[in-house]
């Protein structure tokens, strides 16, 4: 974008031009470039901005309307079995709100395929956080054109937090006419009625609500594994100058502690060994409460009494980590000493024009803080270079403070321009080369720490929660520390869901080699029931 240039957002949909086929409650369908869109709500940047007052409502998923959709659909699939596909893009918000959408297409009768060709339905649930991700998504659209086109019963989706921008809904209406379905973050539950619109119209339905969002129980959701997702909070409000997720995921709302527990007793009912509690912040749970005093390290403390076998969260916010959930933490038992904590700069300048609310100094104490209640503790982290203006000090600063930290493992990033942002206009005079060429920097030292990290446990016996084979040899199984770890260690496929101590023989940079000191005592392992 031109710097310094204002966009206005409204106009990416204004469509007098184009051709009104109908109107009728509340939806308008329009013909343009000879498809007809039937445009239910169409996503507002103003809209994903503004953070009001209301309070939020949880509402019961279901009605006497949504129970007909999903029946008209389960005696469609008794008449013949359709397939769906869902290709998930981005973090695990997205990851679980994918596990909702296999939920209801189950509900609804319908069985899961990977292979495309076979399937009636396939969704992209997308992520926007940085361009690469979109471009992905828009190359994948191409490719699936052809399908499409050789099977015109399919019906196409994107849904997800690109769906939410305003540009991207616009460019698919004008440039990818193919597309049968676009919804956004907070109507995932209207599934059954906009694949009604979208099955038996002809139109491109478009659905995309920019409201805070309400929060919706009881949804149906198809995990798998033993570890679950489990969302305690939903949106940002922090709003951080390069990221777009508090547009794409709306104003910060937390669920009830009694509906977070209730989930997290039902999964251990059911088996599950590690839950990961998920927000995008999710030490400011409970800031939202109007009626408690209710947050984080108390609901933490409360997930501790429950017997699963380990928890962990992501993503904690530096400014939000207060002492009372370092307190809660330290209690360990099943609360992993694994904590990621995104930095994002170590410069106390970058990090104000990115409007973290911390500085350099705040985060090493925080740091100095946990390391002292919780000493063995593993600290992973995210980092952003090349944000606009970062000189070559302060990016050292970056340096510094990682090594400082001695972080285990990082996700790492080259700024990447959000338009809508405020960070988007801000003037930026650093080459690309040499962003990439930090980006190596960063990533040498990260990798030179994480073998360090693991070096340190060389000899030791530890905890392992075995998750699969590895691909490339069926007689080495792979699973986590509980610091979140990946160790590969040889034994048999039937261990696979159970914890078992492991000797570490061979620390390396990623992963860590190990061999089994004992099997598995199921006995001692029979958390959960
Ligand atoms: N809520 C989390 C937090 O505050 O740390 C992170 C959410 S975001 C999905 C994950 C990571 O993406 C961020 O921590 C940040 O490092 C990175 N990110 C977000 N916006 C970005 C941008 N515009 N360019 C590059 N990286 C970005
Ligand atoms: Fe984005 Fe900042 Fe919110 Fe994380 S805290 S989601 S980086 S705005």
């Amino acid at each position: 974008m031109d710097k310094g240039t204002k966009k206005d957002y409204s106009k990416y949909f204004d469509f007098s031009d184009a051709k009104i086929v109908s109107q009728e409650d509340g939806r308008t369908t329009y013909k343009i470039n000879g498809r007809n869109i039937q445009i239910n709500a169409a996503p507002s940047y103003q809209d994903e901005k503004r953070r009001g007052k209301e309070d939020i409502q949880v509402l019961a998923f279901g009605n006497a309307e949504t129970e007909a959709a999903m029946e008209q659909f389960r005696e469609l699939n008794q008449g013949r079995q359709h397939y769906y596909s869902i290709t998930t893009y981005g973090c695990q918000m997205n990851e679980h709100d994918t596990e909702v959408m296999r939920g209801l297409f189950e509900a609804m009768g319908f069985q899961p395929t990977e292979d495309r060709s076979q399937a009636d339905v396939i969704l992209l649930n997308t992520c926007a956080v940085r361009e690469n991700a979109e471009d992905k998504v828009f190359g994948e659209l191409g490719h699936l054109k052809g399908l499409k086109l050789e099977k015109p019963g399919l019906i196409l989706g994107v849904c997800g937090c690109m769906s939410q921008e305003a540009a991207v809904v616009n460019r698919i209406m004008q440039k990818h006419a193919f597309v049968d379905l676009i919804f956004g973050t907070h109507n995932i539950h209207r599934l059954p009625h906009l694949l009604q619109d979208a099955y038996f119209g002809k139109e491109m339905v478009v659905e995309v609500w920019s409201k805070e969002g309400d929060i919706i129980e009881n949804l149906p959701k198809k995990r798998e594994g033993m570890r679950a997702w489990v969302n305690i909070m939903y949106g940002c409000d922090k709003f951080c100058t390069y990221c777009i997720v508090p547009y794409t995921r709306g104003k910060e709302r937390s669920r009830l502690p009694e509906d977070v527990i209730a989930e997290v007793r039902e999964l251990a009912r059911q088996g599950y060994k590690e839950i990961t509690l998920l927000g995008q912040n999710v030490n400011a749970y409970g800031k939202d409460f109007t009626d408690r005093e209710y947050r984080f390290g108390d609901l933490m403390d409360a997930i501790r009494e429950v017997g699963i076998p380990r928890v962990r969260f992501t993503t904690s916010h530096p400014r939000d980590f207060d002492d009372h959930l370092i307190e809660v933490l330290a209690k360990g038992g099943n609360l992993v000493e694994h904590i990621h904590l995104p930095v994002q700069s170590g410069s106390s300048e970058v990090l104000k024009r990115m409007s973290r609310k911390y500085t350099r100094e705040h985060f090493l104490d925080l740091v100095r803080r946990i390391k002292a209640a919780i000493p063995d503790v593993v600290l992973t982290t995210d980092i952003i270079v090349g944000f606009p203006g970062e000189t070559e000090e302060q990016f050292e600063e970056t340096l510094s403070l990682v090594r400082e930290v001695k972080f285990a493992s990082a996700f790492t990033f080259i700024y990447s321009p959000r338009e809508g942002t405020p960070a988007a206009s801000m003037e930026d005079n650093v080459p690309y080369e040499v962003k990439q060429q930090r980006l190596v920097r960063l990533n040498e030292l990260i990798a030179e720490l994480s073998l360090e990290s693991n070096e340190s446990l060389r000899g030791q016996t530890i905890e392992v929660l075995v998750e699969g084979q590895s691909k490339n040899n069926p007689n080495v199984l792979s699973g986590r520390t509980r610091s979140n770890k990946l160790i590969h260690f040889e034994g048999p496929k039937e261990w696979i869901g159970e914890f078992v101590q492991v000797r570490v023989t061979k620390p390396q940079t990623w992963y860590i080699t190990a061999e089994a000191v004992s099997p598995p005592e199921r006995a001692a392992l029979s958390h959960g029931a």
